[in-house]
């Protein structure tokens, strides 16, 4: 029987780091905090998260337009937009050990590096947006920052999409791709990083249906989290009170989850009335003004602002199929990945690497399902009995092992990840069965 036990950090990042799924950024010098690399399963995994992301809100819908902005861009959207001036958390800095803490994050007035009390300096505001120059010549008029969201690049493009699709409303435009943030301190593996991945969505509506808009929304995301394996007990809406909400938002409701360090926000939905819009037309001088079709009613649209984090969902997904069993008396770890977002689905082995026979029916075996699957792995490393653990713990809901019998009729050993249980199947018959 499994048993689902409270994952701890330790257990996700060791794993990930054995496992090939994300290790420390630059950590053949030591590593720069507050980045990852993926490795080959991590970035399998990521894709298929992000893919599915798309897929559900982008493919699958008729409201919806993609864009892939750069990632600089003109310093005037973070003027705008408010990044410039207020893009900022509190940093405070230990008098004693020089530790500086971002002041919001802090229980009491304990440094926990060198742990004096009292020697805290008065908070002030850091700007987290990542600085550089566009050009040769590095002045005020070539400043630049790396994006701290993905959104702004949707806004600015909100009029293209427009005058070039004549969408009606309400309408979306999404948008994936990295973030940057000078987070103070960054912490709990990738939940806070300094480049990240973001998946974020303009919803353009008219005012007067926000409601049942955003309820929509509430809906689609749990959809959409189910369909990534969290368990409905892990996932809390958190409904930001009134005196919290930004000066323009109606309604935020952070979806939380139950990370091994806390729980904590995985995504956010917000409504932003036409605050975004507003901006941007004041500062450029254009108009942000959409025309109901066949009407001379025109007014800029608001927007519902679902915003994911990819890195956040990752490991959402990694503790959600994080499970440990007993398999004949011995301790198993496995990942309860569901099977569309499992980076390897089928590894298939011959029984034995030395037999010449085995082999090549088993590469035979293994080309077929390479070309329809993609994602198969080739497997011959160790006994079997150590292939089926390392397939468990890196998500791969089947393996494939073709034996001496195989050479005889036709049918290979298939092992299911969850049960363990073997059953045999035709040849011809494997293609289909994973479709
Ligand atoms: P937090 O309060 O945790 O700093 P935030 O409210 O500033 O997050 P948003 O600005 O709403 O976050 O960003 C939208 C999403 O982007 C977050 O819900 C999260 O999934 C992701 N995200 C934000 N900052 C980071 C980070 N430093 N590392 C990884 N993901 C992040």
């Amino acid at each position: 029987m499994s048993n689902k036990k409270l994952v701890s950090m330790e257990d996700i990042v060791s794993l990930c780091k054995r496992r090939g799924f994300i290790f420390q950024g630059s950590e053949i010098y030591g590593g720069l905090a507050g980045t990852w690399d993926f490795g080959p399963l991590g970035v399998a995994l990521k894709r298929n998260i992000m893919d599915l992301w798309w897929k559900t809100f982008v493919e699958d819908r008729e409201d919806m337009y993609g864009v892939d902005a750069a990632i600089l861009m003109d310093q005037k959207v973070w003027q705008a937009s408010g990044h410039t001036a207020t893009f900022t958390d509190p940093l405070v800095e230990c008098s004693n050990c020089h530790s500086r803490f971002r002041a919001d994050h802090l229980e009491g007035d304990k440094c926990p590096t060198c742990g004096k009390t009292g020697t805290f300096s008065e908070a002030k505001q850091f700007n987290m947006m990542f600085q550089t120059n566009v050009g040769s010549v590095a002045d005020e008029n070539s400043i630049s920052y790396l994006r701290p969201e993905t959104a702004q690049g949707i806004f600015t493009n909100y009029k293209n999409v427009v005058d070039s699709f004549y969408p009606d409303l309400p309408f979306g435009i999404a948008q994936q791709g990295k973030a940057f943030r000078n987070e103070i301190s960054p912490r709990d593996f990738v939940f806070r990083s300094r480049e990240f991945e973001q998946m974020e969505i303009e919803y353009f509506i008219d005012p007067k249906d926000w409601e049942k808009l955003f309820d929509a929304w509430v809906k689609d995301i749990e959809k959409f989290l189910s369909d990534l394996g969290l368990p409905e007990s892990s996932v809390h809406k958190l409904e930001v009170p009134k005196d919290d909400l930004a000066h323009y938002s109606k309604r935020t409701i952070d979806f939380e989850f139950d990370f091994p360090h806390k729980r904590d926000e995985l995504l956010g939905l917000a409504y932003r009335t036409d605050f975004d819009l507003m901006n941007i037309q004041n500062a450029s001088g254009k108009s942000m003004e959409y025309t109901v079709k066949g009407t001379s009613t025109k007014f800029v649209p608001h927007v519902i602002e679902p915003s994911f984090g990819v890195e956040r969902a990752i490991m959402a997904v990694l503790v959600s199929a994080y499970t440990e069993d007993e398999v004949n008396g011995e301790k198993r770890t496995y990942l309860k990945l569901p099977a569309h977002l499992a980076p390897v689905k089928i590894a298939v082995s011959p029984l034995l690497k030395n037999k010449p026979e085995l082999v090549t029916k088993a590469r035979e075996v293994y080309d077929m399902l390479k070309k329809q699957h993609g994602a198969v792995m080739w497997d011959d490393n160790g006994n079997i009995g150590k292939r089926y653990r390392r397939q468990d713990e890196i998500g791969t809901p089947e393996c494939v092992v073709i034996d001496f019998q195989t050479l005889e009729d036709d049918t290979v050993t298939v092992r299911d990840r969850d049960t363990t249980e073997q059953k045999r199947v035709n040849i011809i018959e494997l293609p289909g069965q994973y479709r």
